[in-house]
């Protein structure tokens, strides 16, 4: 059964001026339809960048706790609806029923959060040098703001650029992701019955090349928040500061995890393989490189290796590892696994597409481990987005925070040891946006800062927290006699 879905623009479901849709399918069974959206054009993305302009002054003017309140009955209204949009997520980008209801408690959570930062959006008072006269800051919105979002987490990354901005009394235009839109649809679907006022929020399906391009462009447009790949974000980052534009961009990752020799191996490699496998591999966040002390580098590569083949592959809810979420991505992965066999490194497991009638349709890879991989392999450096580990051997502490580093990325990196001073030095030197100690390089906290080093992130901005909102605030400071 599939449904369609409209463009929602200035408080309307419409449909796309080219009059042209596409569906979107199931990862598991590619045969099945999952939803119709709008093939939507220039001209739409340009209707809802109008109506976001039009709505901008009215929604500034809104009391902070008037806008949290809508914000809330969002969230309640998402939670309402949890275990559909659970399933739909399954179905249209294939995570586990777990993954999946954990990220759309996420993105509940997300508007109960910045609901409450209505009622605090910041602003100092300070000692002014004239006797009578009062001194202070306010934080006013930024304007109007694009958003753009990659498909691998579908509701909660449009759900942390959607709530704080309009928390700070921004209006928007999103373009989500195409192969798997439904549940940023959603997320309209529960502002609109919220009572958002018209042309608030708006979203218009359809390709990045053209929708999203035509946000990023617009004069209209004062704040632009993009999160996908380094190569589409770099190329909107200079786009869209070139136009003046307030730009925050969140891109890839090839996040490294440090196994110390003072660490607990069996720990280490349960760890381990959470970050490489959770989600299939497919999170800008994912541990895709174990850099492993040559002392307990053959039994981490043993341990590792049961982690990956004790992992069920399948869809829904039995099982621990979903499908890859299009063709495309199970193509790069298994060329990937093809380079890393070409680069001299050891497969250790898994390699290819598992066999068996649940798999004869989906877009599913093995849990893979590589061994023997060097630090300038191309499996060592680029960012695979698939089930696939790199396993790489170190001296010493030295050795393997230098290999951590020497890569173009730096979202997320982790050390497992029981060494608190390699601990803290890798906190201290580790180039990456987000350090952690005896935990995997995956899993997130909504209220503090998110974002990379490198080619991760455009490093100016954060999201998440109160770094989120302040991406779409300026602070004015004001002198009242
Ligand atoms: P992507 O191909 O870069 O696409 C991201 C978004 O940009 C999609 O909505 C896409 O639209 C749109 N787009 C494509 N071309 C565009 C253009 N010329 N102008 C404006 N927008 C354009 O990335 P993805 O495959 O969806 O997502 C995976 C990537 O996101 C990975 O690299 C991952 O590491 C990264 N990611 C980063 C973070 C983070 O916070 N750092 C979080 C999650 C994911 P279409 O879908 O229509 O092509």
């Amino acid at each position: 059964m599939s449904e369609s879905k409209q463009n929602y623009i200035d408080g309307e479901w419409s449909e796309a001026s080219t009059g042209e849709t596409f569906e979107t399918t199931d990862p598991a069974a590619p045969s099945e339809t999952v939803a119709e959206y709008q093939q939507s054009g220039e001209e739409d993305a340009e209707e809802a960048v109008a109506a976001a302009a039009a709505a901008q002054d009215e929604w500034a003017a809104t009391p902070g706790p008037e806008r949290g309140a809508i914000l809330r009955e969002t969230g309640s209204i998402l939670e309402s609806r949890k275990d559909e949009l659970t399933e739909l997520m399954t179905r249209e980008e294939g995570k586990t029923h777990a993954e999946a209801g954990g990220e759309v408690q996420r993105a509940i959570d997300i508007f109960y959060y910045f609901a409450e930062k209505t009622r605090d959006l910041g602003g100092n008072v300070k000692a002014a040098s004239g006797r009578r006269t009062n001194l202070y800051t306010v934080n006013q919105p930024v304007g109007v703001a694009a958003l753009i979002t990659p498909w691998n987490y579908p509701i909660a990354i449009p759900a942390w650029k959607v709530a704080p901005a309009l928390a700070a009394g921004n209006t928007l235009a999103l373009k989500p992701a195409s192969v798997a839109a439904g549940t940023a649809v959603a997320i309209f679907e529960a502002l609109d019955e919220a009572g958002l006022p018209d042309g608030v929020a708006n979203i218009v399906t359809g390709p990045g090349s053209t929708v999203g391009d035509t946000l990023i462009s617009h004069d209209d447009v004062d704040a632009v928040s993009f999160t996908g790949s380094s190569e589409v974000g770099e190329m909107v980052y200079s786009k869209a500061t070139d136009d003046g534009k307030r730009v925050q961009t969140e891109l890839g990752g090839k996040n490294p995890t440090v196994v110390s020799d003072t660490a607990d191996v069996e720990e280490a490699a349960e760890i381990v393989a959470g970050g490489a496998f959770g989600v299939t591999g497919q999170a800008c966040t994912a541990g895709s490189r174990a850099i492993v002390h040559t002392d307990v580098h053959d039994e981490f590569v043993e341990r590792v290796v049961e982690e990956a083949e004790a992992l069920e592959v399948g869809p829904g809810d039995e099982y621990d590892m979903g499908p890859q979420v299009t063709e495309s991505e199970l193509e790069s992965s298994l060329e990937y696994i093809d380079i890393a066999g070409d680069e001299g490194a050891t497969l250790e497991t898994g390699g290819g597409r598992p066999e068996g009638e649940r798999f004869e349709e989906g877009y599913y890879v093995e849990p893979t481990v590589f061994s023997d991989v060097e630090p300038h392999d191309r499996l060592a450096q680029e960012e695979v987005f698939g089930p696939v580990l790199a396993v790489l051997e170190v001296e010493d502490f030295e050795d393997g925070l230098h290999v951590a580093n020497d890569v173009d990325y730096g979202l997320a990196a982790s050390i497992l040891t029981n060494d608190h001073t390699e601990a803290e030095r890798f906190v201290d030197e580790i180039e990456a946006g987000v350090a952690k100690v005896n935990t995997a390089t995956t899993g997130l906290e909504l209220h503090v800062p998110f974002g990379g080093f490198k080619r991760s992130s455009s490093e100016t901005w954060r999201e998440q927290g109160d770094a989120g909102l302040d991406f779409y605030t300026i602070e004015k400071t004001v002198y009242d006699s």
